[in-house]
C-alpha cells in the first residue's frame, strides 16, 4: 500500500466497492475525493466519508474535477468508459483502475480469480474450502460479498486470495494478472451492459490478458468461447471437460475424476448434485491442486460440501423426502439446471415476479415433476406450462410456509422437494436470500413438529 501514501486519488462511483476503496486509500495516506452521480441529500455513505475527512461531491460528474491533478482514478465498474469524466481522465494519461485492480495492486498474496457466466460462487467457495489446511491460508473475496480491496489490504505472502470476479469487474482492467485464472463458461447474458457478445467475451478474456507462461489458466474446453480465449492466452493452460476424456488436465472416466491421469475421487462420493456442478468441481480441483491443496482435504470437501446457500443447497432429509433450496434460480435456465440434476420424482415450488416472459423453455425439464406448488405473479403462466407438460397435480399457494406445507402434503417417500422458482422474488420478498431463508425455516419447522 506504500504507493498510495501522499497521492491524490479520485474515486468515481460510491456503491459498496467505491466506499471501501475510499476508506482504504484514506487509511493508506492518500488524499481522496469521491464523486457520485446520486444526490447528496440523505446519503449516509457520503456523510460517513466526510466525517473521516474525505471530500465527497454528489449529484453529477463535473468534468472540471479533472483540473485537480490526480495520481490515480478508481472507477466503479458500473460507470461506463464512455462517461465523459472517465474519457477525460484517460486523455490526461491518468491510471484508471477498477476496484479489483486496486486489490491486486495491494495484495502481497497470490490471486486465484474465477469468472464465468454461471457457477462462479460455487467454484470460488469450493476452491476456498479445499485450500484450508494447506500451506497458504486462503482468503475469499470479490463478487461473492467481501470487498476485494479490503481483504487485499491484509493479504500477506502466506495467504492466497480466492477472488470471484464478474465481467463487470473485469471490463477495462489494464493490469489485472492473477497467478491462477479459472474460466468456466460464457453464455448469452449481461448483454444489456456490454452491448454485444463480442464485448462480453472480451471482458471475460481480461482474466487472462496479462497472464504469462508461469501463470495458469484453467478452462472449460467444451465451451467454444472459453476455448477461443484459452487458445490466445500466454498462460500455461489446463483444460477441463465434464463430457470427454482428455490427454491432459481434468476429466471424468468410469465415474472417476482424473487430474493429469491421477485419480482424485469417485463421482458417487460427491454430495453436490447436478451435471453443471461437476464442471465447477473439475475447475476447483484444478485450481486447488495447482495452489498446493492436499488431495485428502479435497476429498473431504467434496464428500461433505452441500452447496452454497440458496444454490441447489441440500437442507435436510425428512421422512424420506430430500429438501433443496435453489432460491438463487431467478431465471428459467437456472431452474432447468436444477431440475435436470435429479433422477427422483420431484415436487417443485416455483413462481415469482412476472417479467413478461413465458415459460415454454421449462416444459421439457418438468418430466420428473409430479406436483407443482406455485405462487406469486407468474402462478398462472407456470400452471399453464405444467399442465402442458403433464404434471399431475398443480397447487396454488400463498407465502412460503403455506407452499412448503402443501408440497409436503403432496409428496411421497423418495421424492425431492425443490424450491427453484425460475423467477425473481421481488413480488413477494425483498431478495432471493430472504425467500430462501423463509423456505429453510419452513422446512425446519415442518421437520420438528
Ligand atoms: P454465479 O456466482 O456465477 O451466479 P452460482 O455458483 O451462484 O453462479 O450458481 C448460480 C446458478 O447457476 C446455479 O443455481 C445453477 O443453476 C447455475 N450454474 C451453476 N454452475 C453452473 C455451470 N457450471 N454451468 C451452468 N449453470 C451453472
Amino acid at each position: 500500500g506504500e504507493q498510495f501514501n501522499g497521492k491524490k486519488v479520485l474515486v468515481l462511483g460510491m456503491a459498496k466497492s467505491g466506499e471501501a476503496a475510499a476508506r482504504l486509500l484514506h487509511r493508506l495516506g492518500a488524499t481522496v475525493i469521491v464523486n457520485d452521480a446520486l444526490p447528496y441529500e440523505g446519503n449516509r455513505q457520503a456523510q460517513e466519508l466526510e466525517k473521516l475527512g474525505i471530500q465527497v461531491i454528489c449529484g453529477h460528474h463535473p468534468i472540471e474535477l479533472l483540473d485537480e491533478s490526480f495520481d490515480y482514478v478508481v472507477k466503479n465498474p458500473g460507470i461506463p468508459y464512455s462517461n465523459p469524466i472517465v474519457e477525460g481522465a484517460l486523455k490526461q494519461g491518468l491510471v484508471v483502475v477498477t476496484e479489483i485492480e486496486l486489490a491486486s495492486m495491494l495484495s502481497e498474496a497470490e490471486i486465484i480469480a474465477i469468472t464465468g457466466s454461471n457457477g462462479k460462487t460455487t467454484t470460488t467457495t469450493l476452491i476456498y474450502e479445499m485450500l484450508k489446511d494447506g500451506i497458504l491460508q486462503p482468503l475469499i473475496a470479490g463478487n461473492i460479498g467481501t470487498v476485494a480491496c479490503e481483504v487485499a489490504e491484509n493479504a500477506t505472502e502466506n495467504h492466497v486470495m480466492v477472488l470471484e470476479v464478474s465481467s463487470f469487474q473485469l471490463l477495462g482492467t489494464e493490469q489485472f494478472r492473477p497467478k491462477v485464472s479459472v474460466l468456466l463458461n460464457i453464455f448469452d447474458a449481461h448483454l444489456d451492459y456490454h452491448g454485444t457478445k463480442d464485448e462480453y467475451v472480451e471482458a471475460k478474456a481480461k482474466i487472462t490478458a496479462n497472464q504469462q507462461k508461469d501463470d495458469i489458466l484453467i478452462f472449460n474446453t467444451d465451451d467454444k468461447f472459453v476455448s477461443q480465449i484459452a487458445s490466445k492466452s500466454k498462460a500455461t493452460t489446463i483444460p477441463f471437460s465434464a463430457n470427454q476424456r482428455l490427454t491432459e488436465g481434468l476429466f471424468i472416466e468410469n465415474e472417476t475424476i482424473y487430474f493429469n491421469k491421477q485419480p482424485i475421487i469417485q463421482t458417487s462420493e460427491i454430495v453436490l448434485p447436478g451435471a453443471h456442478n461437476l464442471e465447477n468441481i473439475l475447475a476447483a480441483i484444478g485450481a486447488a491442486i495447482t495452489m498446493g491443496a492436499k488431495q485428502e482435504r479435497i476429498k473431504d470437501v467434496l464428500m461433505t460440501f452441500s452447496g452454497v446457500e440458496h444454490r441447489l443447497q441440500f437442507i435436510l432429509d425428512f421422512n424420506g423426502r430430500r429438501f433443496y433450496n435453489d432460491s438463487k434460480a431467478t431465471n428459467i435456465l437456472a431452474s432447468k439446471k436444477a431440475l435436470e440434476a435429479f433422477d427422483q420424482p420431484i415436487v417443485l415450488l416455483a413462481g415469482g415476479l412476472d417479467r413478461g416472459n413465458n415459460f415454454d423453455d421449462l416444459r421439457a425439464s418438468l418430466k420428473n415433476v409430479h406436483t407443482l406448488v406455485t405462487f406469486g405473479q407468474t402462478k398462472d403462466k407456470l400452471t399453464k406450462v405444467a399442465k402442458e407438460a403433464g404434471v399431475k397435480s398443480i397447487i396454488v399457494a400463498d407465502l412460503m410456509e403455506d407452499a412448503v406445507q402443501k408440497a409436503f402434503d403432496q409428496s411421497n417417500e423418495g421424492d425431492v422437494i425443490l424450491l427453484s422458482p425460475a423467477c425473481a422474488s421481488w413480488d413477494q420478498y425483498k431478495t432471493f436470500e430472504e425467500r430462501g431463508e423463509r423456505f429453510i425455516n419452513a422446512v425446519q419447522k415442518l421437520s420438528t413438529i
